[in-house]
């Protein structure tokens, strides 16, 4: 069995804490990835049914030493975050499409795709009631994380009976995106073709470890993935796909088995072909971005994500070469985007994408 829809009523438990954290959390620059706020959602997956939705405390899980996902890596995540908007309402950022591609993500890793409905509810429900986690402070919001792991206490390859699905969330500080310095990886591969590269499963981020920490120790802040074969063909960098911008044409690697499908690229792409420039998605080599940038063609490199947004690269290392870019400031492209980004966002302009879902 690898894939169930059936659904249940969604009705949510709540269980609230008696001991808040809010009061000694420090909102404007706490940890990322330390600090949780008060409540968690989570709903089961056993005898093939989605069941028994329930938010409850933050608190440690308790797990079988032979679970099979702490054995073989039955894990798949989101990542998506909370905001308060200038009307002081609580908006998120294309949650929908979070949805669906966790369902893509379940579906590559043989497991039951939480439903949209349930998905939708959760984050509802879960923001309602930890909203004063979410301040207006400019740059600051709400970091949520669906994930999904097998349950069986089963030390054996073959898909999980029992499952359970969670959402977390925890406050994140305003992002200071100091421009990076990256190195184009051409010896280890992150993804390839018939892989799991598109989904967002535990084992690709754990297998990218080792070649990350050796580029820190060169001095550089990420990766740029090539491609698995020949390594010469731009991929996506860390956790967020890369775009360049070369003679005012905005290119980006086409999606597919081995890249994710980031939704801050999708809404980039869109918001670039709205306002008329050309959009290339399509294969670039390392070597294009080389010659572009000695005959000084290259005008923008960055990042997106839903973590930085847009986080602009400064420096590419290459075979041992360093190669300087542009001046951030001058980046009109770029910074244009995010600016657009940040004020759908936070309603400063109107929503034409459809791309704010309002909690209330
Ligand atoms: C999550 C992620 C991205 C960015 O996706 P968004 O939906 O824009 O946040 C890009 N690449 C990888 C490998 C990722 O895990």
């Amino acid at each position: 069995m690898c894939s169930s829809d059936m659904s249940i009523d969604q009705k949510v438990y709540i269980t609230k804490t008696n001991h808040s954290k809010l009061e000694k959390t420090d909102l404007i620059n706490p940890i990322f990835g330390k600090v949780y706020a008060d409540h968690m959602l989570r709903c089961d997956f056993t005898k093939g049914v989605w069941q028994d939705l329930k938010i409850i405390p933050y608190s440690d899980i308790s797990i079988s030493p032979a679970n099979t996902t702490l054995h073989y890596a039955s894990t798949i995540f989101e990542g998506l975050k909370a905001y308060r908007n200038i009307h002081e309402e609580i908006v998120v950022f294309r949650p929908q499409d979070n949805a669906k591609r966790m369902v893509l993500s379940a579906s590559r890793m043989c497991m039951p795709g939480i439903p949209e409905s349930i998905f939708m509810t959760g984050i509802n429900e879960l923001l309602k009631l930890d909203q004063e986690w979410i301040t207006n402070h400019p740059g600051t919001s709400l970091y949520v994380r669906p994930f999904q792991i097998a349950t069986d206490p089963y030390i054996g390859i073959r898909p999980s009976d029992d499952y359970t699905f969670m959402i977390i969330t925890g406050p994140v500080g305003a992002y200071y995106s100091k421009p990076l310095k990256v190195k184009i990886e051409t010896n280890y591969t992150r993804a390839v073709i018939g892989g799991t590269g598109f989904a967002k499963t535990g084992g690709n981020y754990a297998a990218a470890l080792k070649p990350a920490i050796e580029a820190q120790k060169d001095g550089y802040d990420q990766l740029i993935w090539t491609d698995g074969l020949l390594h010469e063909y731009i991929e996506e960098s860390g956790t967020m796909n890369i775009m360049f911008i070369i003679n005012d044409t905005l290119i980006t690697s086409p999606i597919g088995d081995t890249i994710l499908n980031g939704i801050t690229r999708d809404s980039i792409l869109t918001i670039a072909k709205d306002r008329g420039m050309k959009v290339e998605e399509r294969p670039i080599s390392t070597s294009e971005i080389i010659q572009s940038i000695e005959q000084g063609n290259l005008q923008e490199v960055f990042g997106v994500g839903t973590a930085a947004t847009v986080a602009h690269i400064k420096t590419i290392g290459y075979n041992g070469i360093d190669y300087e870019l542009s001046d951030v400031k001058s980046r009109k492209y770029s910074l244009e985007f995010l600016d657009t980004l940040n004020k759908i966002k936070l309603g400063a302009i109107e929503d034409k994408f459809g791309w704010i879902h309002k909690i209330n």
